[in-house]
């Protein structure tokens, strides 16, 4: 998804770079391509690429990144899917994104 770009200045992502190890786990798991590794530690190349999945966050064994996750694009996405899957079904993921 290179190039992809969700709404500007809205992410909650977050690094503490003094903890990040530089192990790259982030860049390997993030979908958007959101990190590089320079210097031995990540960098954010790509804030508004991030849609909040959580992944990064999830798999840093540093506790560096931090992310509301749930909140973002993904969210969105997973409603828009229930509601043409399931026209006029209760229940399924709350929307309140894109
Ligand atoms: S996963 Fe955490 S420790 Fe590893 S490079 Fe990313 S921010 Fe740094
Ligand atoms: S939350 Fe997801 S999209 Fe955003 S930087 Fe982390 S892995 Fe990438």
């Amino acid at each position: 998804m290179k190039g992809f770009s969700y709404l500007k200045n809205v992410t909650t992502l977050a690094l503490d770079r003094e903890r990040c190890s530089g192990c790259g786990l982030c860049a390997h798991v993030c979908p958007h391509q959101v990190f590089v590794i320079r210097g031995r530690k990540t960098e954010i190349v790509a804030r508004d690429a991030c849609m909040e999945c959580g992944a990064c966050a999830l798999n840093c064994p540093e506790d560096a990144l931090c992310v509301d996750a749930g909140v973002g694009c993904a969210s969105g996405i997973l409603t828009e899917w229930w509601r043409d899957t399931f026209p006029g079904r209760r229940g399924g993921p709350e929307s309140g994104c894109c």
